[in-house]
């Protein structure tokens, strides 16, 4: 069983960044408004995730640590409309297999926090407000063939940030910072989607893009899209949301590129963050481990209204 969830846990953690971004999800799931993430050696050595959630009820706190136990989805027709980030129940068990782990949460029904402790299950009494702190050390320490993958602290820190900026674009109205170190390395206020695209992309892509909103057959597609010269400021701005969870999808970027050649004739990398909402029922999110790929029920259907959306946008903006 240690071995299977080893394995498990290969799926769905590379690096620290991978952790960072299980564990904002839950966080997020937990209606947090203000998420803080501490690391040290580029999450390496130390990842701790502090929120003002729900918190974890005391008889369910061992249930979190448990693989396949999540308290988001209850049936398979639920597993039809997921709307939290996390429902596969696997993130904390995978990484409690490949790190020290420890949970310290409170409900607002608690008169104090309690704290478990992933390798001994024990669990005593501790001292914090109601939410939860999840703390993850030492990753890889058992697995030193995986640990020498890892690249500087860095370059580590900096997919780290990369996880949180992610969630910081889709959630303008909770607030987010990341420690390294004891120092103060990023922090992005509670705000409007309008200023959190500001503070997390900044003036100069603002300047150089053109907002996208619109709304084609049962899609909603909104953010912005970059014109050409904002393309050469940042190549690698491509952010793309389905429901409010961040995807890598390849048609989604094809939809995009395919509007830049209609309408600027330019074979360039477009740069954009675009928000895709989507009746739920039209869209798989359960598709990878890691949830960053998914599949539409109508590829076309949501190729053609990103294409329309941006074509759109890029059109006005010529005139
Ligand atoms: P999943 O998110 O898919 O349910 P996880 O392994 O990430 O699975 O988490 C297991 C369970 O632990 C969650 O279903 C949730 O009940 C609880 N949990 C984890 N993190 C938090 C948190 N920050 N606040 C409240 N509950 C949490
Ligand atoms: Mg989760």
């Amino acid at each position: 069983d240690e071995l299977i969830s080893q394995i498990a846990a290969g799926e769905v953690v590379e690096r620290p960044a991978s952790v960072v971004r299980e564990l904002v999800d839950n966080a997020l799931d937990a209606g947090a408004r203000q998420i803080t993430v501490r690391l040290a050696a580029g999450g390496v050595r130390a990842i701790l995730v502090e929120d003002d959630g729900g918190g974890i009820a005391a008889a369910e706190l061992p249930l979190a640590l448990r693989r396949h136990a999540t308290s988001k989805i209850d049936t398979l027709q639920d597993l039809e409309q997921v709307g939290t980030m996390g429902f596969r129940g696997e993130a904390l068990a995978a990484i409690g297999s490949i790190a020290e782990l420890s949970i310290t949460s409170r409900t607002p029904d608690d008169g104090h926090a309690l704290r478990i402790d992933a390798r001994t299950g024990e669990i005593s009494p501790a001292a914090r407000a109601v939410g939860t702190t999840v703390e993850v050390r030492e990753l890889f320490f058992a697995t030193p063939a995986r640990r020498k993958f890892l690249k500087t602290d860095a370059t580590e820190l900096a997919h780290c940030l990369e996880a949180v900026r992610r969630h910081a674009l889709a959630r303008p109205a909770v607030g987010f910072a990341v420690w390294h170190e004891g120092r103060l390395v990023e922090q992005w206020r509670p705000t409007t989607l309008e200023q959190r695209l500001r503070d997390v992309l900044g003036l100069d892509f603002m300047a150089a893009s053109r907002e996208v909103l619109a709304q084609v057959g049962p899609l909603v597609v909104r953010g912005r899209v970059g014109l050409p010269e904002a393309a050469r400021a940042r190549a690698d701005l491509q952010y793309a949301y389905v429901n409010g969870r961040h995807v890598r999808d390849r048609l989604v970027a094809h939809g995009v590129r395919s509007a830049y050649e209609d309408v600027l004739h330019g074979s360039r990398q477009p740069s954009y963050v675009l928000f895709i909402d989507i009746t739920p029922e039209r869209v798989d999110v359960n598709v990878h481990p890691t949830k960053i790929e998914v599949r539409f029920r109508d590829s076309r259907e949501v190729h053609q209204a990103v294409r329309r959306a941006v074509e759109g946008a890029l059109a006005l903006s010529r005139t």
